[in-house]
């Protein structure tokens, strides 16, 4: 695709785009003069769908009006919720209905998923991770290394890319897989690397992890709603994700989790239970026995948190009217077109870390400034100052991220022009 540098053409693109209207389903941060940001933050916290309010309201009126009757009655009884968010959170992710379930935040369901697919043995202990994971995962991992009696320093492995390079090989990755998979438990990948943008192939991940009799899951906190992801068909074994960034649910919103379909009527896989995992046409008449329900419902653990499932059914439903291919075929665009913009604009100034193609990344793209720190922290000030709403990771790197449910590309044009004018 051969992309123009006009502000004339940027209009064209968007004209033609036939996901525009989306836009107008979100809210958009203002500055004090009501002039609207240049959101390109969406990996970080998504904008908040404008049914929100109507959703939250439902459930807030429900228990105002009906009180301990609104788990029954209304138009949305409590009680099942979650059971709405099921068939379309399945369809973002590319899985069937009963191998997801919304509950939790993403780290807590990533250690509930070690829980059943982290069983180290003396022979095969170790988890396989990449280089620079989020910390939050890495601390997961460790812990779980640790609770099971062996030490992160000899059964946490990690994937590097090569000297002097900043994304992982595949190549590199499948090799090392194919050497250390006979010790290797488990293999805990992102959809997308949080601070290099990276897309990982998570067909062949699993595949190669497979083959050796590993257990593989991904974090999918980038990719859920940015990529398009075919979970049951790569056969992978579980995946965990948040629903703040891509998927627009607010702050803290309830995450989600996949188990693939055959592990749904696995009854005996450890797991830690609770009332809301055992089976739904008796768990009212308290029985002592536990008797835990099919597919990934069966890893609920509490009753959910409603308040904070609406958030997350109102943005999925703008998901499922747009439908996950049409707004990856945009975003390979919209991104595509930053790319070049930066390219053609700020070539000597910036490295773009993230990698050039498409298939290797998802909407974000991260940069790297040359020169000092101090100055680059300070051309992000004076971004920010200029309505533009991007994020900065240390120790060096801007990440920007223009989401195709609701960014336009003369958003994209008129991002790297500040920039540039900044530089
Ligand atoms: C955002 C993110 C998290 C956040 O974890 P929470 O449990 O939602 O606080 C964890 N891991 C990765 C890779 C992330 O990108």
């Amino acid at each position: 695709m051969n992309y123009e540098n006009s502000s004339d053409y940027a209009v064209e693109l968007d004209r033609q785009d036939s996901l525009k209207q989306f836009q107008d389903s979100f809210y958009f941060p203002h500055n004090a003069k009501n002039q609207k940001h240049i959101y390109l933050c969406g990996n970080s916290l998504g904008l908040q769908t404008k049914s929100t309010r109507k959703w939250v309201s439902e459930i807030l009126d429900g228990w105002e009006f009906r009180a301990v009757k609104g788990h029954f009655t209304g138009p949305h009884p409590w009680l099942a919720f979650h059971e709405l968010l099921t068939e379309k959170l399945a369809s973002v992710v590319g899985a069937h209905s009963m191998e997801v379930v919304a509950m939790n935040s993403l780290t807590v369901n990533l250690h509930l998923m070690m829980v059943s697919f982290y069983r180290p043995t003396v022979e095969r202990n170790k988890i396989l991770i990449e280089a620079k994971a989020f910390s939050s995962d890495v601390y997961a991992v460790s812990s779980q290394i640790r609770f099971h009696g062996f030490e992160p320093e000899t059964s946490l492995i990690v994937a590097y890319p090569r000297q002097g390079e900043i994304n992982i090989r595949t190549e590199d990755l499948l090799a090392l897989i194919e050497s250390e998979g006979d010790t290797i438990s488990l293999i805990l990948f992102p959809g997308v690397q949080y601070f290099t943008g990276q897309a990982f192939d998570m067909a062949k991940i699993t595949e190669a992890g497979h083959k050796k009799g590993c257990i593989v899951g991904f974090d999918l906190a980038h990719a859920a709603g940015n990529l398009l992801l075919k979970l049951h068909d790569w056969d992978v074994d579980f995946a965990v994700w948040c629903s703040y960034k891509y998927l627009n649910a607010g702050p803290g919103a309830v995450a989600a989790c996949f188990v693939h379909e055959r592990y749904s009527l696995q009854f005996d896989l450890p797991r830690f239970t609770g009332w809301w995992g055992h089976d739904k046409s008796s768990r009212f008449q308290m029985p002592d026995q536990f008797c835990v329900l099919p597919g990934a419902e069966g890893w609920q653990i509490s009753n959910p948190p409603i308040l904070s499932m609406a958030p997350l059914l109102a943005s999925l439903e703008q998901f499922d009217k747009a439908g996950m291919p049409a707004l990856r075929a945009k975003s390979e665009k919209l991104t595509a077109y930053l790319d070049f913009l930066l390219r053609q604009q700020c070539d000597d100034k910036i490295t773009i870390i993230t990698p050039a193609t498409s298939d290797d990344r998802g909407a974000q793209l991260s940069l790297i400034l040359a020169g000092e720190i101090q100055q680059w922290k300070k051309v992000h000030e004076k971004l920010t100052q200029a309505g533009v709403v991007c994020d900065w990771r240390e120790p060096n790197v801007m990440r920007v991220a223009p989401v195709p449910l609701y960014n336009r590309f003369i958003e994209v044009f008129d991002f790297v022009k500040l920039l540039q004018s900044i530089l």
